[in-house]
C-alpha cells in the first residue's frame, strides 16, 4: 500500500473518531440539557425560595380545608359548653362591658405631647416581648394597629403590630415573634384595659386568626366617627383634622415583610398608632359635649359616649371563621363566569366549555394556594383565568404567553407585584397542569383536586411539606383513596409517604424549642455542687427565699436551707455530670424530646417518694431514636402483661350494682378478667350505640344479638333505653366522655349522668390539649402525651424551655388527677394500676425498684445509647 492511501486512510478514520466523539459530546450534552429542563419543570420553586412564614412553628389558620378552632379557656364553665368554634372565649366579659353604663373614659394622662419623638422601640426577642407585656399591664389604656401581608400567603398573617402608650412607641416583629406573641394576651383580654383602634374589624380577626389574642376594652375612633357622623371616617382624615398630620396612605400597601423596615414604613407604622391616644380624647370630649348639648335628662349625659363604647365592644365579638366553600374554588369561579363570561348570555357549546374550564381552573388554583400557601392572585390573578378559559391555547409556550400577556394588560398593585413579574413561580413550575386541564386530560371536576394534590405533596410529590399545607393531606387521605384508583400499591405508598411527611412536621412541632439544661448549677450551703439544672429550677427556689443568687453567668444559686439527701452520699455523680442537649442515643443536637424511661402508666401509680422527680428516667431523644424507645416499650408492655398475666386493655367490664361482691373499681363499672362474665367494654359501647341508633331499623334477630351483648354488662337484666344510653359512656375517663359528647355530637339524654361523672373528675385541666397541637400527630406517631406536654401545649406559660422532669407542682397534678378520677378502661392506666399494685403487694417498694431496673435495661436494650450522660446506669437507686 502507498504511503499517501495509508495516510489517507488513517485521516478518514481520525475524522470519523473525531465526528463520533463530538456527536456523542452534543449528545450527551443535549441530553444533560433537556433532562435539567424537564427536572426543573417538575420540581417546585419553593424547594429555593425562603419564606418567612415558614420559620412559624405553630400555626392556628392552616390552609386545610377545615373550620378554624378558637381558643378554648378551660375555666368552670367551659365544661358545659358545647363546640367552641362558634363561641367567643371572653363573650362574658365583653356582654358586660356592653351592658355597662358606667364606664370610665380616660385616655389621656394629664399633659400629652402630641409630637413624636424619634426614638422608638423594636420588639423582636421573646424577653423584650415580655417586658412589653409587664408595661402595657399597668397602663390604662394604649393604642393598637397591625400591618399584614397578604400576596404572598393563603390566608395572610400579621407582619408587624404597633402598640402606642403615652410614653413610647413598640413595633414588635409579628414575623420574629410569632410563636411567642401568646404572651400579649392576658393585657388584650384584659377587661380594665382600653384598647385603642382606628377601624379594627379586621385586625381584631387577625389577632385571634394569628396569635389567638381576643380584644376586651376596646375603643375604634372610626365608630367615634360614625357615632359623631363626621364627614369622613379614615384615620387619613382624623391626623389631619384632629392632629394637623399628614400621611401617605399608599404605604400600607408595601411588604411589610421586610426587613429592617425601611424609614417611611417605620413612620408610617407609628403614625397609625401614636396619635390615637389622642384623637380618641379629643373624640370623647366631643362625644361628651354632643351628649350635653342634645339632651333633656342628665342620665343621657353619656349616651354618645356609651353608644360609641359599645359599638366598639360589639367589634370585639366578632370571631374568625375560614371560608368554607361548597367545592374548592367555586365562589371565585362563579365570580368569574358572572363578569366575564355570562355577559353575552352564550349558551353555545364553545361558552360551556369556557365555563368548565374556568370551574376547573379555579379549583385548581384554589389548591395550589393552599400547598404553596400563596393568594389566589399571586398564583393566578382572575384575568389569567379568563384569558385561558376563552382562549384554550394548546401549548405549553402559548399557555405561558397568554397569562403573561393578561399580566401586562392589567395593572395590578404597586409596588409588590411590580418586582415580581407574572407569570409567577407558581404557575412556572406547575405548568403543564394547566396543559392537561385544557385538553381535557383532567376529564372531571371532581378528579382534580386528589390528583394534583397528590402530584404535589404525594410520594415523591413536587412541593414541600409545611405546616400550611400539612393538615389538607391529612384531610385528603381519605378522599384519596376513594377517588384514586384502587391500586393498592399506590395506597400504601401514599400511606408511607405521609408517616414521613408527619414524622418530620413532628419533629418540627414538638421537638423542644430551646435547650433543655441550661447547666444552671445549684450549690449546698456549705459550697458543694448539688446538681445541674434549668433555669426555672433555680427561679423557683430564688423566688420562694429558698436561695441566693451566688453567680450569674451560668447562673448559680445557693440553697438556703439543708437539703434531704447529697447526690454524692450515694456514691454516684450523676446530678453533678452537665448535662448535654442532645439526643442520648445517636447524639443528634438538632431536635429532640424527653422520652421517659419508665411508662407512665406505671409510673403514676408509684409511691410518692419513688417517683424520681429528678432526671435519671427522662432521657433526650432524636425522634428515630424514641420511636425505636417507644416501639420496645411497647412490646415490653405485652410481656409484661403476659408475665403477670394482667392484660394490657380491660377485657370486660361488668356492672357492679348487677354483679354484687366483684372487687370495684368504680362506683359502678367493675372490671373482670375471668371470661365468663361481663363484657368487653368497646363491644358494649358499640352494641349499645348502634341499638340506640337503629335499633328499630334492624332485623330483629341483630337486635337480639346486640342486646345480649348489653345485657351480659347488666347481669342479663331486661335493659331500657336508660341503660343503653349509660352503656356508651362505659370505660371511658371523665374526659374521653366529654369529648365523645361534643365531638360525635351523640344525642345524649343522659347529661345528669355525664355531669355527675365530671363532677368525680374535681374540675381538674384536661389533660389533653383537645383540638389543638398534638392530637393528629399523637395518633400518627403514638407517643405518650405526656412526653411531650410542655413543648405543645398552648404557649402561655410554657413558652421556651419547659423541663417536665423538674416540675415537680405539675407531676404531682397529674398524679392526683389519674388516682382521684377514674382512669379511662381503654388506655394501658388500669394495666398499669394493678401491675403496680402487684408488685407492692407482693415485693414492698423493692419490687418497685426492680422493675424500674427491668425498664432501664429494655431502653438500654432497645437504643443502645451513646450518649448518657456519665453515671447514668440501670441499676440507679431511687
Ligand atoms: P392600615 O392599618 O390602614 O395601615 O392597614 C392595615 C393592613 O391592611 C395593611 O398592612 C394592608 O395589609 C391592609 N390594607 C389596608 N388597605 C389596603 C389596600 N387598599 N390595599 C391593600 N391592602 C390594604
Ligand atoms: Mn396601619
Ligand atoms: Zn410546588
Amino acid at each position: 500500500m502507498e504511503v499517501k492511501e495509508k495516510a489517507k486512510i488513517v485521516i478518514t478514520v481520525a475524522s470519523l473518531v473525531a465526528v463520533t466523539v463530538l456527536f456523542v459530546t452534543e449528545y450527551r450534552r443535549r441530553r444533560r440539557h433537556r433532562r435539567k429542563q424537564t427536572s426543573s419543570l417538575s420540581s417546585c420553586y419553593l424547594h429555593s425560595e425562603v419564606r418567612p412564614q415558614f420559620g412559624f412553628k405553630r400555626v392556628l389558620a392552616d390552609n386545610s380545608y377545615s373550620e378554624f378552632k378558637h381558643l378554648k379557656l378551660d375555666d368552670a364553665s367551659s365544661s358545659t359548653e358545647k363546640a367552641s368554634n362558634c363561641h367567643h372565649p371572653y363573650e362574658s366579659e365583653i356582654t358586660v362591658l356592653l351592658e355597662n353604663t358606667k364606664i370610665e373614659f380616660g385616655f389621656l394622662r394629664g399633659e400629652c405631647s402630641l409630637k413624636m419623638s424619634d426614638s422608638y422601640v423594636w420588639v423582636e426577642m421573646e424577653s423584650q416581648l415580655k417586658k412589653l407585656a409587664e408595661v402595657l399591664a399597668k397602663e390604662k389604656v394604649f393604642a393598637v394597629d397591625t400591618e399584614q401581608h397578604s400576596l404572598r400567603s393563603f390566608l395572610g398573617f400579621t407582619a408587624l403590630v404597633q402598640i402606642s402608650t403615652h410614653e413610647e412607641d413598640f413595633l414588635v416583629d409579628t414575623i420574629a415573634l410569632h410563636d411567642a406573641m401568646s404572651i400579649l394576651r392576658p393585657v388584650f383580654s384584659d377587661p380594665n384595659i382600653c384598647k385603642v383602634f382606628h377601624g379594627a374589624d379586621n385586625d381584631v380577626l387577625w389577632l385571634q386568626r394569628d396569635f389567638h389574642i381576643y380584644v376586651v376594652n376596646m375603643f375604634d375612633t372610626a365608630k367615634a366617627c360614625e357615632v359623631l357622623s363626621k364627614p369622613q371616617r379614615s384615620l387619613a382624615y382624623l391626623l389631619e383634622a384632629v392632629c394637623g398630620v399628614a400621611t401617605n396612605k399608599l404605604l400600607q400597601r408595601e411588604d411589610w415583610r421586610q426587613r429592617p423596615l425601611s424609614k417611611e414604613m417605620v413612620q408610617y407604622a407609628r403614625t397609625d398608632a401614636h396619635y390615637l391616644l389622642y384623637i380618641a380624647d379629643a373624640l370623647t370630649a366631643e362625644l361628651k359635649q354632643l351628649a350635653t348639648e342634645d339632651s333633656s335628662s342628665p342620665d343621657d349625659t353619656f349616651h354618645f359616649l356609651l353608644e360609641a363604647s359599645r359599638r366598639s365592644n360589639m367589634t370585639c365579638l366578632q370571631l374568625y371563621t375560614k371560608e368554607i366553600e361548597d367545592f374548592p374554588g367555586s365562589a371565585a369561579a362563579s365570580s368569574i363566569i358572572y363578569r366575564h363570561l355570562n355577559g353575552h348570555g352564550d349558551t353555545s357549546t364553545i361558552a360551556l366549555n369556557a365555563e368548565e374550564l374556568v370551574r376547573k381552573i379555579c379549583a385548581w388554583r384554589d389548591l395550589m394556594a393552599r400547598i404553596h400557601d400563596e393568594s389566589m392572585r399571586y398564583v393566578l390573578p382572575d384575568q389569567a383565568v379568563v384569558a385561558l378559559a376563552c382562549k384554550q391555547p394548546t401549548t405549553t409556550e402559548e399557555i405561558y404567553g397568554t397569562i403573561a400577556h393578561t399580566d401586562l394588560a392589567t395593572e395590578s398593585s404597586p409596588s409588590l407585584s411590580s418586582s415580581v413579574q407574572s407569570p409567577y413561580p407558581v404557575i412556572c413550575s406547575h405548568l403543564d397542569d394547566i396543559y392537561h386541564m385544557i385538553l381535557n386530560k383532567l376529564a372531571k371536576l371532581d378528579d382534580i383536586l386528589p390528583v394534583v394534590l397528590k402530584k404535589c405533596l404525594g410520594t415523591n410529590g413536587t412541593c414541600p411539606i409545611s405546616v400550611f399545607n400539612y393538615s389538607l393531606l391529612l384531610n385528603f387521605k381519605t378522599k384519596l383513596s376513594s377517588h384514586s384508583a384502587p391500586k393498592q400499591n399506590g395506597h400504601k405508598n401514599f400511606k408511607q409517604f405521609t408517616r414521613k411527611a408527619s414524622r418530620e412536621l413532628f419533629v418540627k412541632k414538638f421537638s423542644c424549642k430551646a435547650p433543655v439544661y441550661h447547666n444552671c448549677r445549684i450549690y449546698a450551703n456549705d459550697g458543694r455542687l448539688l446538681c445541674y439544672c434549668d433555669k426555672r429550677k433555680l427561679e423557683w427556689y430564688l423566688n420562694r427565699g429558698l436561695a441566693k443568687l451566688v453567680e450569674e453567668d451560668p447562673p448559680a444559686i445557693m440553697l438556703l436551707f439543708e437539703p434531704k439527701g447529697r447526690p454524692e452520699d450515694e456514691g454516684n455523680d450523676f446530678y453533678i455530670q452537665t448535662k448535654r442537649n442532645i439526643c442520648v442515643g445517636c447524639g443528634e443536637g438538632k431536635h429532640y424530646l424527653r422520652y421517659r424511661i419508665i411508662p407512665s402508666c406505671y409510673r403514676v401509680h408509684f409511691p410518692e417518694h419513688l417517683k424520681s422527680h429528678r432526671s435519671h428516667d427522662i432521657v433526650l431523644l432524636c425522634v428515630d431514636c424514641h420511636e425505636v424507645a417507644h416501639a420496645a416499650a411497647e412490646r415490653y408492655k405485652k410481656q409484661i402483661a403476659t408475665e403477670f398475666g394482667i392484660p394490657l386493655f380491660v377485657r370486660r367490664v361488668i356492672d357492679s350494682k348487677e354483679a354484687q361482691g366483684t372487687s370495684s373499681l368504680t362506683e359502678d363499672e367493675s372490671m373482670v378478667n375471668s371470661e365468663d362474665a361481663g363484657v368487653s367494654p368497646l363491644h358494649l359501647r358499640s352494641a349499645a350505640m348502634a341499638l340506640l341508633r337503629h335499633g328499630n331499623r334492624m332485623p330483629s334477630s341483630r337486635r337480639e344479638e346486640l342486646l345480649q351483648i348489653v345485657k351480659m354488662y347488666y347481669g342479663g337484666r331486661d335493659i331500657s333505653e336508660d341503660d343503653l344510653e349509660r352503656a356508651l359512656l362505659i370505660g371511658l375517663s371523665p374526659h374521653e366522655r366529654r369529648r365523645r359528647e361534643r365531638k360525635q355530637g351523640v344525642s345524649l339524654k343522659h347529661s345528669a349522668e355525664v355531669a355527675r361523672l365530671d363532677k368525680q373528675e374535681n374540675g381538674k385541666k384536661d389533660e389533653n390539649n383537645d383540638g389543638e397541637g398534638p392530637a393528629d400527630s399523637e395518633k400518627i406517631m403514638n407517643v405518650e402525651r405526656s412526653t411531650v406536654a410542655d413543648d405543645s401545649g398552648d404557649g402561655g406559660t410554657s413558652e421556651g424551655d419547659g423541663a417536665a422532669e423538674l416540675n415537680d407542682a405539675q407531676c404531682n397534678g397529674n398524679t392526683l388527677h389519674q388516682q382521684n378520677s377514674k382512669l379511662s378502661l381503654l388506655g394501658h392506666g388500669p394495666h398499669g394500676k394493678q401491675i403496680v399494685e402487684y408488685l407492692l403487694r407482693e415485693y414492698g417498694e423493692d419490687g418497685v425498684r426492680d422493675f424500674c431496673q427491668r425498664w432501664r435495661k429494655v431502653f438500654v436494650d432497645a437504643v443502645h445509647p451513646r450518649h448518657l450522660p456519665g453515671g447514668w446506669n440501670v441499676s440507679h437507686r431511687v
